[in-house]
C-alpha cells in the first residue's frame, strides 16, 4: 500500500496492531473464567540440596487455555495482576499447594517436602492477606513449617513496617519466607536486610554465565556471603549443568533447583520421578519406596 493511499495505511496499521491487542484483551476475559473453566493448573519442580535428594518443590501455575494451549504464567500473570484476578487465582494455588501437603504428610517419600509458592506483590499488598493465608493453611491442616512464600522486590514499594508485620505474622504460624529473583530488583540491602526472610534465591540470569562471566561468579558469591551472615539459607534457580551445582556448592550454596535436576512436571510425574530419584539414591529401598 501506498503511504498516500489513506484507506489502506488505516488497513494496515489495523492488520498490525490488531493481533497484539486483541489477544491481550482476549486473555484478560479469559482468565476471568480460567479458574472456575478449571482450566489452571500446577506445574512441580524438585529442589535438591548438595547429594540431590530432593527437599521439595516451587509450584508453578499452567494455564491450559481451551483454544491458545499451553501459556506460560510470564505471559498472563503479569494480566492477572492488572486485572486483580491475581488475588483468586493466587488463593487458589495456595489452597491446592496446601491440600497436596496434607496429602504428602501420609507417605514417607513426601512427608518431609517443602512447598514454595510464589506470591504476587498485588496478592501481598491485600489487607486480607495474613488472614486469608491463615485461614487457607488451617482449613487444609497442613504441616505450616512446610510451606515456604516467595515473595519479589517489587513488593517494597509501600511501608516497609507494614511488610514485616506481615511477614512476621504468618512467620508466627510456623512458615517460612523466601526472596525470589534476588539481584534483579531495585531494592536496597538497607531495607532488604530489615525484612525477616529465611531464604534469598538467586536469579537464574547469575547462575547461566557462572562459569564465564567473572562479575556474576563475584555477585553471587557476595550474595551467599551476605546470606550468611545475615542467618538466611541460599538456593541458586536456574542450574541447568553439573559445573555450574559445583561451583556453587564450593561457594557455600547448598540448595539448588533448575533443568539439571528436572524441569517442572505435573503432578503425577513429579511424584513417580521423586520414586526413581530415591531408589537411585538409596539403592536398598526399592521396595520400601514402590518401584517395581
Ligand atoms: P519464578 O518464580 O522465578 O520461577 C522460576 C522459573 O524459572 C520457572 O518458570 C521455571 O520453569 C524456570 N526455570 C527453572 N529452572 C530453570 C532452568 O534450569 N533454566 C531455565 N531457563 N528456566 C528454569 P515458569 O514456570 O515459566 O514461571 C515464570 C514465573 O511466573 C515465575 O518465576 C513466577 O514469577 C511466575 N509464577 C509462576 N507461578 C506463579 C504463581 O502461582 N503465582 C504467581 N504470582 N506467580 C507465578
Ligand atoms: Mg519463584
Ligand atoms: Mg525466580
Ligand atoms: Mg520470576
Amino acid at each position: 500500500a501506498k503511504k498516500s493511499d489513506n484507506l489502506n495505511s488505516i488497513e494496515m496499521y489495523d492488520e498490525v496492531l490488531h493481533p497484539a491487542v486483541k489477544t491481550r484483551a482476549t486473555l484478560e476475559t479469559d482468565l476471568a473464567f480460567a479458574l472456575q473453566g478449571q482450566q489452571l493448573l500446577l506445574y512441580f519442580q524438585v529442589q535438591v540440596d548438595e547429594t540431590h535428594q530432593p527437599i521439595g518443590a516451587e509450584v508453578l501455575l499452567r494455564w491450559q487455555h481451551p483454544a491458545l494451549g499451553m501459556i506460560p504464567p510470564d505471559q498472563f500473570i503479569p494480566i492477572a495482576e492488572e486485572s486483580g484476578e491475581i488475588v483468586p487465582i493466587g488463593q487458589w494455588v495456595l489452597q491446592q499447594a496446601c491440600e497436596q501437603l496434607r496429602h504428602w504428610a501420609s507417605a514417607p517419600l513426601t512427608r518431609s517436602l517443602m512447598l514454595s509458592v510464589n506470591v504476587s506483590a498485588v496478592q501481598f499488598n491485600q489487607p486480607d492477606f495474613v488472614q486469608m493465608v491463615t485461614d487457607t493453611v488451617l482449613q487444609s491442616g497442613c504441616d505450616p513449617r512446610l510451606l515456604r512464600l516467595e515473595l519479589t522486590e517489587s513488593l517494597i514499594v509501600r511501608n516497609v513496617d507494614e511488610i514485616i508485620g506481615k511477614i512476621q505474622a504468618l512467620k508466627a504460624l510456623g512458615m517460612t519466607f523466601s526472596l525470589d529473583d534476588f539481584g534483579t530488583g531495585q531494592s536496597s540491602l538497607s531495607v532488604l536486610k530489615r525484612l525477616p526472610l529465611d531464604e534469598l534465591k538467586i536469579d537464574k540470569s547469575f547462575i547461566k554465565d557462572i562459569l564465564h562471566n567473572t562479575y556474576d561468579t563475584f555477585i553471587v558469591e557476595t550474595i551467599i556471603k551476605m546470606a550468611k551472615n545475615l542467618g538466611q539459607t541460599v538456593i541458586a534457580e536456574g542450574v541447568e549443568m553439573q559445573p555450574q551445582k559445583t561451583l556453587l556448592q564450593t561457594m557455600g550454596c547448598h540448595r539448588f533447583q533448575g533443568y539439571l535436576f528436572s524441569k517442572p512436571l505435573p503432578l503425577e510425574q513429579f511424584e513417580s520421578s521423586l520414586q526413581t530419584e530415591m531408589a537411585m539414591l538409596q539403592p536398598g529401598n526399592e521396595i520400601a519406596v514402590g518401584v517395581a
